[in-house]
């Protein structure tokens, strides 16, 4: 066990007590909210959904084929969903690390690996030749090892990754203090190729400008309530209104879909996050952290916690929480245990930042499937697809999932035509009640996994046997 048995006191709740309830990337002037789809509207091509995949997809629908009149349409606003409540940690891989790619598909993942990279770069490319501003940084991350065990398969994680063209380094006790200063930390391995930082929805705001300047027209507040085929190709209903389109890409990742194949595969997963106030240069120096990295714990229940450009750290995850029913509810995104028990874990790995407030706290719904990275598919005689399922590693996959998804829908050559990735999906959940006993069972397996230095017990070893799993 390394993690405090305490439970959270005073002083941690006290931490958060006047955070703003909202994510703090959302917590600044936007642009204006644009108009909801009232009456009938056509469209070439119809994206449902303004986080990055529905983003990328509209951007990259324009880009590479001109001729199209896209619209996107989002059922809040931009970036309201996951998109715009993630740590920012944005990763080449494609397959929620080399480790599930391995287990997965061991033939393809050079290539996968390969392609991650490329999508990457074509990433910063567009964001430096657009001039969206998104603090992006490539700091590199580091996975930090706080027993033995740990710090063995971080051992054997260095391999891997440069046998996949990775640069990594393994660090040791002292290393690891000397980049993040914690009693907790024992070592680390630090991933620095293929990891960068950003803020989230600078880059949503950035993408959708970007598409409008492209002639993409984006409507907010505009709920996708259903679909049918159509003589215009597909006929999406929403509250105020109709849309007549050739083709439908949804991008609605955990929110529930109107397809049996996506509600089947993807359960909305709640993860949460404190971000702190800005931190003075003495709190900074007291902790090291010069290189700015993103961090997580290398646990099965991790967490992860960044930099910010404004000189913050957000500190999330390790709960991942699912609700019985499998909805995305606005009650949802604030859950006090899942604070608290944040505050507390926080101040053990830095003692040194006693006093230290957050300033604002939030949970998000994560689109996670048996796999942990997207699935595709079409129904409807190919006019409508989808690209869903990231399971928390969505920021940077995302632009190359909205390709795939624009691949099958247009029938174009893809770069994973033929692979296993593509034509594979993950194994279904089973139906309610069975699926949140199930997955209840899961988290408490993997807690008692932790708490046993990783050892895995019956029901885990059975779920790996059978390519199952539960993440975030
Ligand atoms: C707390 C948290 C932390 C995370 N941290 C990271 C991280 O550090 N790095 C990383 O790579 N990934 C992370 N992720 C995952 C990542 O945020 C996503 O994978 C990524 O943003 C891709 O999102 P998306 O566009 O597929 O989904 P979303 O951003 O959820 O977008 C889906 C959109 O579809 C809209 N929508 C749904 N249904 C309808 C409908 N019927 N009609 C109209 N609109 C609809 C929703 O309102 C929503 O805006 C995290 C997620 C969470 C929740």
């Amino acid at each position: 066990m390394v993690w405090p048995s305490s439970p959270p006191d005073d002083a941690d709740r006290l931490s958060y007590a006047d955070a703003k309830p909202m994510p703090f990337w959302l917590d600044r002037p936007r642009p204006e909210a644009r108009p909801p789809a009232t009456g009938e509207t056509k469209a070439d091509l119809l994206v449902v959904g303004g986080g990055l995949t529905g983003l990328w997809a509209a951007v990259r629908a324009r880009q590479e084929m001109p001729d199209l009149d896209v619209v996107l349409i989002e059922g809040e606003s931009i970036g309201s969903g996951a998109s715009g409540r993630n740590g920012g940690f944005m990763s080449s891989s494609l397959v929620h690390g080399i480790n599930n790619g391995l287990a997965r598909f061991p033939n393809e993942v050079a290539k996968l690996e390969q392609l991650g990279l490329e999508n990457l770069e074509a990433i910063k490319s567009s964001v430096t030749a657009t001039g969206i501003d998104c603090d992006l940084t490539s700091p590199g991350a580091v996975e930090t090892a706080m027993t033995g065990h740990q710090f063995d398969d971080l051992g054997e994680a260095v391999g891997e990754l440069e046998q996949y063209g990775h640069e990594a380094e393994l660090l040791d006790a002292e290393a690891m203090r000397s980049e993040l200063d914690s009693p907790l930390f024992t070592g680390g391995l630090w991933q620095k190729s293929g990891e960068c930082l950003i803020d989230p929805v600078k880059l949503c705001d950035g993408l959708a400008r970007l598409a409008e300047s492209l002639g993409v027209r984006i409507h907010e507040n505009t709920l996708m309530t259903g679909f049918e085929e159509s003589d215009a190709g597909v006929t999406v209903s929403t509250a105020d209104g109709r849309i007549d389109a050739s083709q439908v890409l949804l991008a609605t990742a955990a929110f529930r879909s109107p397809v049996g194949a996506i509600r089947r595969r993807v359960v909305p997963v709640f993860d949460y996050v404190l971000m702190s106030e800005p931190l003075t240069l003495a709190q900074w120096e007291s902790i090291g952290w010069h290189n700015r990295q993103g961090f997580s714990d290398s646990a099965n229940q991790f967490h992860y916690y960044r930099p910010t450009a404004d000189g913050r750290i957000l500190w999330g995850g390790y709960d991942a929480v699912y609700n019985y029913g499998g909805r995305v509810e606005e009650d949802y995104y604030q859950r006090d245990e899942s604070f608290a028990g944040l505050a507390h874990r926080f101040f053990a790995a830095f003692p040194q930042l006693e006093g230290l407030r957050f300033s604002h706290r939030w949970g998000g719904a994560i689109d996670t499937c048996s796999r942990f990275f997207a699935f595709y598919g079409t129904s409807r005689g190919g006019r409508v697809g989808w690209a869903v399922g990231h399971t928390g590693l969505g920021v940077g996959a995302s632009r190359f999932a909205a390709g795939v998804g624009l691949d099958l829908l247009y029938d174009r050559e893809s770069p994973v035509a033929g692979t296993d990735y593509l034509r594979s999906l993950p194994m279904p959940f089973p139906p309610e009640p069975l699926r949140w006993g199930a997955i209840q069972l899961t988290r408490n397996r993997i807690a008692a996994a932790d708490r046993k230095g990783g050892r895995r017990g019956v029901w885990l070893k059975t779920l790996d046997r059978l390519g199952l799993g539960f993440d975030s």
